[in-house]
Formats: structure tokens, C-alpha cells, sequence
């Protein structure tokens, strides 16, 4: 953003809590959130005064767009659904497996030493027989 996108935001907060705008005002806040984008900036005025009362520091307006910003990268893609898909199996992925030692809600860990693409055989087994 520049400094009149700043300016915005900061209007945007004014809105909330009165706040007095002044240059120095919009200096402090450029410094912190000037690399962020007007939409996620924006977005986390929104948030925060959704979810807080106080008045919204700069630094409490990055911690929020990290937040945002995690949880548009870290949706699942189409491949991790499909291997939690094949852990749904018996209800397979509630237990702890007795092969790989995978803890219940984790998944197994394969031979290379990566997350498995599907459950140990052993822990898929062991469910059926517990039933
Ligand atoms: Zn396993």
C-alpha cells in the first residue's frame, strides 16, 4: 500500500473508535503495515473489530493478516483430501497404529520416512477386528 492506502485503513478504524488521524499517526502505522495489500488490511480492521473492543494497534492488525494470510495457503489441496479420504477407512485415522506408531488423528508414516498416502494395513486390520 501507499501512504493514502494507509490513510484509508486508518479512516476505516476511525469509523470504529473516533480516533484522532494526524501524519505521525499514518507514518507509525505505514511503517508496520505498508507491505501489506489494501484488501487484507482491510479485511483484518473488519475482523478485529468483529471480535475485539479495544482499539486496534498496528502490530494487532499484522497478527491478524498472518492469520489470514495462513489460512488461505494452508486449505487442503485436492491431493491431501484424498489421503485423508483413505484414512476415513474403518475409522482408521482414531486409533493409534500399531505398525508405524502413528498417534489417533495423525497419519502413518511410509517407509521413506514421508506422511503415507493410506493407512498401515495393520492399522486398517486392527480396527476391523477390534469391532
Ligand atoms: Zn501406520
Amino acid at each position: 500500500m501507499n501512504r493514502v492506502d494507509t490513510a484509508a485503513i486508518l479512516e476505516e478504524i476511525a469509523a470504529y473508535d473516533q480516533r484522532d488521524i494526524t501524519a505521525d499517526t499514518i507514518t507509525h502505522w505505514h511503517t508496520t503495515i505498508g507491505h501489506l495489500t489494501k484488501d487484507v488490511a482491510s479485511e483484518a480492521v473488519s475482523i478485529h473489530h468483529k471480535t475485539s473492543s479495544f482499539r486496534i494497534t498496528p502490530e494487532q492488525l499484522l497478527d491478524i493478516t498472518n492469520h489470514i494470510t495462513t489460512r488461505q495457503t494452508s486449505a487442503p489441496r485436492p491431493k491431501q483430501r484424498a489421503v485423508l479420504a483413505a484414512y476415513q477407512v474403518n475409522g482408521a485415522i482414531n486409533d493409534h497404529c500399531p505398525n508405524c506408531d502413528a498417534q489417533p488423528g495423525h497419519t502413518c508414516t511410509a517407509a521413506t520416512g514421508e506422511e503415507a498416502h493410506s493407512p498401515c494395513l495393520a492399522r486398517l486390520v486392527g480396527k476391523t477386528t477390534a469391532a
